[in-house]
């Protein structure tokens, strides 16, 4: 290995008097205010209105228009569990199943802290042997199946990392299993930027880092909270798919969604004595031959099944109950075209510095930096929404809730949504979008330079050697994943932690205050420089007379997913017939580069009613991509490009209603949407036809 060719820097590239502002208008010491604001108050969904109010008023004072949309919807919280795990002698071990509390970190302590619990779990108890199943993915059960390891009756332990945690309860409770217990290895991100999912990149115990609050390392009672719907059949409400919970709507059967068997997040300290329960018992990690089966725990992580028994139990309240979005609106001369600006405000705990108040307090000041454009006279071309979501966490139901209640005017207007869920959790910078976005997010990293790593860098330079340019593509896990799969363009952005940064507490208590201020982002200098870079990115679709949207990028895209599902089939050893979508890719292509000539032509004219047609063109193609019906089995899910993986969740699959079909070896299927994707293709590229 040779290493990575020495880049040289690229100087920040020139800014406007626009660009200037708001470059210098981003205050750390403010965006540390909002911050300390957000984490120091419970804000789980449908708890705290008082923060949502608080927010639109943050925008009022900025010259927005403010207001709460508020929905009606199912949610449950916790009451309390139990564990305990008995071994064949009778002696019993009992894991504690809450996270320390630390003097050093205040919010650890607040009485009314949420206790460990997954969100739309299942009440009820379970009892039986234990069963290890890897990530929890069909294909390790699959494994387990072929291993001769019975699954029937059994309690499930996974891992968490990879699939959405939904899905590992899904597929446990699909496989005949009465219960699930997840533990934490480590975190992934969505995007996954780490080749190394086994651990918690070098900063652990083991290589000599000392424990939050002590140090960067894992503290080791850590739990990752988080929702166990099964998000990639739909999100929003589980009780209204597809239309908004307002009034008084028609519930239907959230089983679809929801599990059947009862789940416990733990911790790895917890889960040390279960796992070592498996040792000796079945097929020894090493030899079952999936990824990522073997964690850095002391055990074996043998399949089992044990000898020695778990018992659980899970209860909790179910409610319906209000949520409240913040919305704020700042109207642009032309009225038919809007930028949308997402993140969430719910968090499962009392902090989320990270998760999403890292990302809160920088569209708090991004409010602010834009009341100020404002008062310099600057008029925004299009409109601009900023939303603070609630009810994220449970399964992004704030914002799919709203886009049910807004669809036919987003449908007419939106241009494209962009949104920032951890705006920092550490100093790595990345961005996944649809193609269209793809030039201006990129152009926009070289105007911000990216003050918490040495060196003097762009975000650009950062990024370009962490990520080698690779903006990734979305699957779901974030608020984006309803815009996007009503055909509305969308970007999703953040900071996260890299192999030698301190370890991010996702969904835990630790992910606090404390815990940003000291080492997360010290100075939150990362979260303003995000800010920057969101506020430029939203500024300029904004205010360019162009809309500056690269449809052509979508044919340049396509034909890369176009070779990735050739070599797919060539895998599957299948026999799929894809000409059509070959075809339907290539009048894209054309009629993608036909809009860029009428683009250039409407520029050098100056002709404002041929713009107009282009920014219309620009705004609307990218409905096209959507199929009515939806992918096979889940309706909601409608873009044929690109979907969350039916077993990722998180992960995207690129021409899914194809890629699926080939994957589980349903042919016919595979070459019906052969059509129905080159239709949804042939669609936009009509729309972009001059
Ligand atoms: N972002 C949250 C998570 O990853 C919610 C995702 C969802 O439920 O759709 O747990
Ligand atoms: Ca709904
Ligand atoms: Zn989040
Ligand atoms: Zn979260």
């Amino acid at each position: 290995q040779d290493g990575h060719a020495k880049r040289s820097l690229t100087p920040r590239a020139p800014l406007s008097a626009d660009e200037s502002l708001i470059i210098d208008s981003f205050d750390a010491n403010s965006i540390d205010e909002w911050s300390y604001y957000y984490t120091h108050g419970l804000h789980l969904a449908g708890k705290n209105r008082s923060q949502a109010q608080w927010t639109a008023d943050r925008w009022s004072e900025a010259g927005f228009n403010t207001r709460l949309d508020t929905y009606n919807v199912f949610l449950d919280y916790p009451i309390n569990k139990s564990m305990s795990l008995t071994y064949p002698n009778g002696s019993v071990y009992q894991p504690s199943l809450e996270e320390d509390v630390l003097p050093e970190d205040p919010t650890t302590e607040y009485p009314n802290r949420t206790p460990t619990f997954h969100g739309y779990s299942f009440s009820g108890a379970a009892s039986g042997q234990l069963v290890y199943v890897g990530l929890g993915q069909q294909a390790d059960f699959e494994r387990l199946l072929d291993l001769g390891v019975p699954l029937e009756g059994k309690i499930a332990i996974a891992r968490y990392g990879g699939p959405f945690r939904g899905l590992k309860v899904k597929n446990s409770e699909a496989y005949g299993m009465l219960g699930t217990i997840i533990l934490i290895v480590s975190y992934i991100i969505h995007s996954s930027q780490f080749t190394d999912p086994a651990d918690d990149g070098n900063i652990t115990v083991a290589n000599g880092y000392a424990a939050y609050p002590d140090g960067p390392a894992r503290n080791p009672t850590s739990v990752q909270r988080g929702s166990v719907q099964f998000l990639s059949t739909y999100p929003g409400d589980p009780t209204t798919p597809g239309y908004p919970s307002i009034g008084n709507p028609v519930r239907s059967d959230k089983s679809v969604v929801v599990p059947g068997i009862p789940s416990i997040p733990i911790s790895y300290q917890d889960a040390q004595p279960i796992l070592q329960a498996l040792d000796g018992f079945g097929t020894p990690g090493i030899d079952v031959g999936r990824d990522d089966w073997v964690g850095a725990l002391n055990a074996t992580y043998s399949t089992g099944p044990s000898e020695a028994v778990i018992d659980m139990s899970n209860y909790m309240e179910d409610h319906y109950t209000d949520l409240w979005n913040a919305i704020g609106v700042m109207n642009g001369t032309n009225s038919d075209e809007t930028i949308v600006i997402g993140n969430h405000r719910d968090a499962w705990i009392i902090g989320g510095a990270a998760d999403p108040n890292s990302g809160t307090a920088i569209i708090v000041e991004l409010g602010k930096v834009f009341g100020k454009l404002l008062q310099s006279g600057w008029q925004p071309k299009r409109n601009i929404v900023l939303c603070s979501w609630d009810g994220e966490e449970y399964g992004l139901v704030g914002s799919t809730e709203w886009v049910e209640e807004y669809i036919p005017w987003l449908s007419d207007t939106a241009m494209s949504y962009l949104n920032i869920d951890v705006g920092t959790s550490g100093p790595h910078p990345s961005i996944s979008a649809t193609p269209e976005l793809h030039q201006v997010a990129i152009e926009q990293m070289h105007k911000v330079m990216w003050e918490s790593l040495e060196g003097n860098k762009t975000m650009y330079d950062v990024w370009l050697e962490d990520t080698d340019g690779v903006v990734g593509v979305l699957g779901s896990g974030s608020d984006y994943t309803s815009f996007v799969h009503k055909g509305i363009g969308a970007i999703d952005m953040g900071s996260d932690q890299g192999p030698n940064d301190p370890i991010y507490h996702y969904h835990s208590n630790y992910d606090s205050y404390h815990w940003m201020a000291n080492f997360g982002d010290p100075g939150f200098l990362t979260h303003k420089n995000m800010g920057q870079y969101l506020a430029l990115l939203a500024y300029n679709l904004i205010s360019e007379d162009f809309v500056p949207l690269r449809p052509m990028n979508y044919a340049t895209q396509m034909d890369l997913y176009y070779t990735l599902l050739r070599e797919t089939i060539a895998n599957a050893s299948a026999n799929v017939d894809t000409e059509e979508l070959r075809d339907a890719i290539n009048t894209f292509s054309t009629q993608a580069v036909q809009a860029e000539k009428l683009h250039v032509q409407a520029a050098m004219s100056g002709d404002a009613a041929l713009m107009k047609v282009v920014n219309g063109k620009y705004r609307d193609f990218s409905r096209g991509f959507t199929s009515q019906g939806g992918l096979p089995g889940r309706e909601f899910y409608q873009h044929v490009v690109f979907a969350p993986g039916i077993d990722t969740g998180y992960a995207p699959v690129i021409f899914p209603g194809i890629t699926e079909a080939v994957e589980a070896g349903n042919f016919s299927l595979a070459e019906e949407w052969v059509g129905k994707t080159a239709r949804g293709i042939l669609v936009a590229g009509d729309i972009l036809k001059t």
